[in-house]
């Protein structure tokens, strides 16, 4: 069977879905793996070191789309590639399938099978295959490093025979994959960290890493976390708690890195300009969550800004093609796991079975037909 690899074409994609480790892993499982010409140069990742691990390098998409069986790609493929994968493939992306209605009718109507990786269930199995902790990941951390390269006095305390530097006070908010390793990163930088998070599992979490905990608690939070580990949207009268809260504490911030999501959802604005007009000058805001329309309301998703008061907003959509070296390697992996976990040796193709739980939560269309509970016709509407 055939596997093919896709050049990303999609704005400030910098990822590739495979490496050339896990394209000797997937010749091991008796694969064909042709790349598009250049898909890993802006991985570093030269079509030499992907022929060395016994790839097939193809001139453009419709070559290495020609026969394929399975399609791996990092963002969901535009509409001319799409048109050009083999009816009946197999295509293992992530599909961003919230963000555009007609996308998985389409896929379906191609006869495409998709697996959206993002809609993988946070369950201990998936841990291996979860492109979103993966990715989360080493967003928190970039997220950091580009806020402290912003931020023009540093990060740890440091005293001189000049006199005293003071340390950078830094303010997280949501303490899921990203804003845990922002924590992190940011308390090894040397800087004093707090962070908020409205489930309740983060408080101790935040705690664990060396942070203190600033967040409303009350019966809302209490019930805060879905079934599915994710925060839900929280009530009005919430906001407004929290909204005091934040006013007191991004005053006193000197950087404030942005993280909360909600499944499925517009980010929730947690940051507003009446608060970002509080810090001073020289302060930096990053966040994360722009691609959800940003928790900041002065945040321009896309763009680095500089508002009148002098503080930096640094409103990247793609954090995790900022570290694209490490992002690729790790999302190229987690493709791997996802594939090698339902090989059917015997057959020599995927086996995706209806009745398992990372099947049922990830597979967007299959047979020509949409599949997933939240895409079925009746639910789009
Ligand atoms: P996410 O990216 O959806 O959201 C980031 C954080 O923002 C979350 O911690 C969320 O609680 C917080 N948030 C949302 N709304 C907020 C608000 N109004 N104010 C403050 N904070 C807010 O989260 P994630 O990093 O994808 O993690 C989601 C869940 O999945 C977590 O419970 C995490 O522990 C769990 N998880 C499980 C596994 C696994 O077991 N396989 C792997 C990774 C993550």
């Amino acid at each position: 069977m055939r596997l093919a690899v896709l050049k990303e074409r999609r704005a400030s994609e910098t990822r590739v879905a495979a490496t050339p480790d896990t394209v000797k892993k997937l010749v091991g499982l008796g694969l064909t793996v042709a790349i598009e010409t250049g898909a890993g140069i802006t991985s570093a990742i030269p079509d030499t070191e992907y022929a060395a691990a016994g790839a097939e390098i193809a001139p453009d998409a419709a070559a290495a789309l020609s026969g394929a069986g399975i399609v791996f790609a990092v963002q969901m493929p535009e509409a001319e590639q799409r048109a050009l994968i083999p009816r009946g493939a197999l295509l293992l992306c992530t599909a961003n399938a919230f963000a555009d209605p007609e996308t998985v009718p389409n896929l379906a109507q191609a006869g495409i099978d998709t697996v959206a990786m993002e809609l993988l269930p946070r369950i201990t199995r998936a841990q291996s295959m979860d492109v979103l902790s993966s990715q989360a990941n080493l967003a928190g951390y970039r997220a950091v490093i580009e806020a402290a390269a912003s931020f023009e006095r540093g990060f740890p305390m440091m005293m001189t025979a000049a006199g005293t530097v003071p340390p950078a006070r830094v303010f997280v908010i949501g303490a899921g994959v990203a804003g845990l390793q922002a924590i992190a990163t940011a308390r090894r930088l040397g800087a004093i960290v707090s962070a908020t998070d409205v489930r309740p599992a983060a408080k101790e979490e935040i705690k664990s890493l060396g942070a203190a905990f600033v967040g409303v608690e009350d019966e809302e939070t209490a019930a805060a976390q879905t079934a599915g580990g994710y925060a839900r949207e929280m009530s009005e009268a919430f906001r407004q708690k929290q909204a005091e809260l934040m006013a007191t504490t991004i005053s006193k911030n000197d950087v404030v890195v942005c993280t909360a999501l909600v499944m499925g959802r517009k980010a929730p604005i947690i940051v507003t300009r009446a608060m970002v007009e509080t810090m001073r000058p020289g302060s930096v805001v990053v966040d994360l969550a722009a691609e959800a329309g940003g928790n900041c309301e002065a945040t321009v998703p896309g763009e680095s800004i500089v508002t009148g008061n002098g503080v930096t907003i640094l409103g990247y959509r793609n954090w995790p093609a900022r570290i694209p070296v490490a992002a690729s390697a790790l999302y190229a992996r987690n493709l791997l796991t996802f594939l090698s976990t339902f090989w059917d040796k015997e057959t020599g193709a995927p086996k995706l079975p209806d009745t398992d739980d990372i099947v049922k939560g990830a597979l967007l269309t299959k047979g020509g037909a949409v599949v997933h509970p939240q895409f079925l016709p009746s639910q789009a509407a």
